[in-house]
Formats: structure tokens, C-alpha cells, sequence
């Protein structure tokens, strides 16, 4: 049985012990702050490098953030409008992809995972839609995701991709097309990293990598 004594210095311990870690942390805290080098290291280098600030930089070009609520609305009610149109018949497709571009943006295939191209591609630069090289993400927001598709958070501008709902598998999902030329290009999920909380969830050969300082 625990006497009150012992309670008392239990928690006479437990004052001094936490009193003891708080002081610690602020030495160290205090010592972080006035080495402006290390602090600059150690805080401000990570948060500019963050995944948010990346994505903010995003927001910034292309002028707008979509969240879910956005998709939601866009593939119920419908997409925004394309800055133009790129229609050609599936024999023209058919002629200038290659048979596994084809089979997936014309046909609404799949790659299997951790085969494509793109998934380890993580260097600066964009990425364009196979069929009409239309911009439809910037690598800034590419990320690993895990699931062997190449993953992104956001869009490189709000019309460059069009939403619709997918029922197909026994399940609803949300369908990313190019909307330019309505190549299929994969799928939209929330539940991606902060701020946007959305993954893009795209097919390797739906996609055209561009070495932005290659090409200038
Ligand atoms: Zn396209």
C-alpha cells in the first residue's frame, strides 16, 4: 500500500523532475535561438523546404488550391473549362501512342503498380498529359506515396484536369482526366498530404516528364 508520505514525495519527485526537463528544454531552446546559424539550419531551412510551403508555391502559380470539396463539386456539377480543346479519332490516337499509352488513356486501363517510368522521378521539372502535352502537374508536389503510381497533391492549375465519378469496381471513386483531351490519366482520393489532403493517383504512361532547364 502507498502511504501518503509516499505519495507526497512521489509527487515531490514528479515536480522536481519535470521542473528539471522544462528547464533543460528551455536551455536548449534558448541555445537553439541565439545561434542564429543553427537556428536557421535547423527551423527555417525544413519549413521553406516543407511539403506546405512547396505546395503554396504551387497555389501561387496557378492561382488557386483545390480540396475535396472542390473535386466533389467539379465531377457532380461540372469541370471548369479547358484553356482549349485537342480532339482527334481513336485511329489518330491510335497511330501516335504506343500500344500501352493507348490501352490506358484511351481506354480507361491501369498500369500495374510500381512499373511505371515516372514513380522515381523526383527532380525539378513538370509533367505534361502523353497525348496533347497539355501541363497538368509540377514536381513540386510529386511525393512517394507508397502504392507504386506516381502521386501528386495538386494540379498545375485548376482547368488543367477534369473530375468525374466512377462507379466501376463496386466502389465510387473519383476519375482524373486530362481536360484537355480527355485522356484518362487515374484516379483523385482524399486522405493525401496537408494542405490540400488530396492524391492524385496517376499512371506513369499517362505522363510526359519536362526537364524545364534542358529545355531552356
Ligand atoms: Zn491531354
Amino acid at each position: 500500500m502507498v502511504t501518503s508520505r509516499q505519495h507526497r514525495l512521489n509527487a515531490q519527485r514528479f515536480i522536481n523532475g519535470s521542473k528539471g526537463q522544462g528547464r533543460e528544454k528551455f536551455t536548449r531552446y534558448k541555445e537553439l535561438f541565439s545561434n542564429r546559424r543553427l537556428c536557421f539550419k535547423r527551423i527555417f531551412v525544413p519549413l521553406i523546404n516543407s511539403r506546405f510551403f512547396k505546395a503554396k508555391e504551387v497555389y501561387k502559380k496557378g492561382g488557386i488550391m483545390i480540396y475535396w470539396k472542390e473535386v466533389i463539386n467539379f465531377a457532380k456539377n461540372g469541370n471548369p473549362t479547358p484553356d482549349k480543346r485537342v480532339e482527334k479519332t481513336e485511329i489518330a490516337w491510335l497511330k501516335m501512342l504506343s500500344p500501352e499509352a493507348f490501352r490506358i488513356t484511351r481506354k480507361k486501363g491501369t498500369e500495374r503498380s510500381f512499373t511505371g517510368e515516372l514513380c522515381k522521378v523526383y527532380e525539378p521539372g513538370e509533367y505534361a498529359c502523353i497525348c496533347c502535352d497539355t501541363k497538368l502537374f509540377d514536381s513540386s508536389v510529386k511525393y512517394d506515396s507508397g502504392t507504386g503510381w506516381p502521386s501528386f497533391s495538386q494540379p498545375i492549375q485548376e482547368n488543367a484536369i477534369k473530375y468525374e465519378l466512377d462507379s466501376t469496381l463496386g466502389m465510387t471513386r473519383v476519375e482524373v482526366m486530362c481536360n484537355t483531351c480527355d485522356a484518362h490519366l487515374g484516379h483523385v482520393f482524399k486522405y493525401g498530404p496537408k494542405p490540400s489532403g488530396l492524391r492524385y493517383c496517376i499512371n506513369s504512361v499517362s505522363l510526359k516528364y519536362i526537364d524545364n532547364d534542358k529545355k531552356n
